[in-house]
């Protein structure tokens, strides 16, 4: 059974972590799905907006004549190669702001609820000849390639749309000394837009909370369940194991008593015992313990169906000293094992105290007898008696002790300590059970000290109203 739960235990661990792994798994393919869908609607966003904006296609016709102008000037010689990208530069400087600006506004027109920048970059500018073209500038990779318009930004982390290439034909004339000519070429520009959103991470997060915080209650729900299915299963093997057990104790708590009654009436019923009163007497009294045995016995199991709110409590004013004085030397009379050394002191300020005599009884004799019954060899049982602010007395033995985390099971229904050395001892499992019920019907507590293999001390506290 333990096994079955173990396997039970690392079936669900490993199940968990497997669903745990498809959730991330799932998750993560979510969060690309979603980032993928926020930069497509950004796109879809920008180009529509680019093609309907009359003063953005003005400032691209100005840069457009610029840079004619500028291979004009190249192919009349008037310009060198390296001069070419200058003049784009410095006309760039005075419309990039505006150009900024609609940008700007277009995004806003557009009701994007998040911060986009946009540039546009040159790549290429080729003379198109059909004997041999020459390029006036070329850039494969994207970081060197030519800011022509369009806010800063890392462009290596930035999104590309719209590659264009225009290939155009031009036609014009001009003035050379005083006399009007005429120039014409073809080229070609190719040029790439990017994007770039600011904070993109916590948006497509914000877009996707829905189904992290669905995911997590579920995790959570699921690892709840299964904690609590693990816990309650444990719980009922713990029960059904201390059933067993009780059923175990019981029987062979039954057996001895029983034994001995079936062997004492078969002797009294014999005419050679029946002639010897001596013999009659003592199976009598045997006769007599054995049931008292048994009567203690069912009286234990009958009395530990109750609560203590439910114990009938029969107070009455006792005299401390006397009275425990009593329960001690009965006990003491009443100890099979004649090896016990029983200490008492009694330090009394406060004279009476208003108990159950019965009940207060049979808790002291619990505590006794097992003093003795977890004990080896000579037995040493020191009580203390204080009657100050509260009664309290304390019953220490010498024997076997308990182990800490037995310790804290002790005033449980039916536990009994797993020490091997206590196996041959009778017991069921209910005497401290009934005792801490009793204390408690009375107001009082009681407590445990002990140390493994060197002795155990109970101290109970009773008040005086
Ligand atoms: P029982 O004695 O019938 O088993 P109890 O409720 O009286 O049941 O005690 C519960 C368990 O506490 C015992 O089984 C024993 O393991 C442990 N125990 C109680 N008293 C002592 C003691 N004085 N020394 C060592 N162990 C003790």
């Amino acid at each position: 059974m333990k096994k079955k739960i173990n396997l039970l235990i690392v079936g669900s661990i490993l199940g968990l972590i497997a669903l745990s792994v498809i959730q991330a798994y799932l998750i993560n393919n979510t969060y690309k799905l979603e980032k993928d869908a926020f930069v497509e609607e950004t796109k879809r966003a920008i180009f529509r907006f680019d093609e309907n904006i009359a003063e953005i296609d003005s400032i691209y016709e100005t840069i457009g004549d610029l840079v004619i102008n500028q291979i004009i000037d190249y192919k009349l010689g008037r310009i060198q190669k390296n001069e070419f990208l200058n003049g784009i530069n410095n006309v760039q400087d005075s419309i990039n702001p505006r150009f900024v600006e609609l940008y700007q506004n277009a995004f806003k027109a557009q009701g994007l609820s998040h911060p986009v920048k946009f540039q546009k970059r040159l790549k290429s500018i080729v003379l198109i000849d059909s004997i041999a073209n020459d390029t006036l500038f070329f850039k494969s990779k994207k970081n060197q390639t030519l800011s022509l318009l369009g806010e800063t930004f890392d462009i290596d982390s930035a999104y590309s749309i719209n590659n264009s290439q225009t290939t155009t034909d031009i036609e014009r004339d001009y003035m050379e000394d005083g006399v009007q000519k005429n120039i014409t070429f073809e080229f070609q520009v190719v040029t790439q837009d990017y994007f770039n959103i600011d904070g993109w991470e916590q948006e497509v997060l914000r877009r996707m909370s829905g189904v992290l915080i669905l995911s997590i209650f579920i995790f959570t729900l699921v690892l709840a369940l299964l904690y609590y299915s693990i816990k309650s299963l444990i719980t009922q093997k713990k029960i059904a194991d201390i059933k067993t057990d009780f059923v175990n104790n019981m029987t062979h708590e039954l057996k001895t008593p029983l034994a001995t009654l079936t062997l004492a009436t078969k002797m009294l019923k014999k005419e050679e015992i029946q002639q010897q009163p001596q013999l009659v007497d003592s199976t009598v009294q045997t006769i007599e313990r054995q049931n008292k045995r048994l009567q203690k016995l069912i009286d234990q199991v009958l009395n530990n169906s109750l609560g203590y709110q439910e114990i009938p409590l029969n107070k009455e004013t006792v005299a401390i000293e006397k009275y425990i004085s009593t329960v001690l030397d009965d006990f003491m009379l009443s100890a099979k094992s004649k090896n016990i050394d029983l200490n008492k002191t009694f330090s009394i300020a406060q004279k009476t105290i208003d108990l159950d005599k019965f009940y207060i009884t049979t808790a002291l004799l619990n505590i006794l007898e097992n003093a003795v019954k977890y004990s080896e060899d000579k037995i040493i049982i020191d009580c203390n008696i204080e009657s100050h602010s509260e009664l309290k007395i304390t019953i220490k033995d010498n024997g076997i002790g308990i182990s800490d985390k037995d310790k804290k099971q002790v005033f449980e229904k039916f536990f009994r300590a797993g020490n091997k050395e206590i196996h041959d001892v009778k017991g069921l499992g209910l005497g401290l059970y009934y005792t801490h019920q009793i204390i408690k019907a009375h107001n009082g507590t009681i407590a445990v000290e002990s140390t493994e293999g060197k002795g155990t001390t109970f101290i109970l506290s009773i008040p005086f109203n």
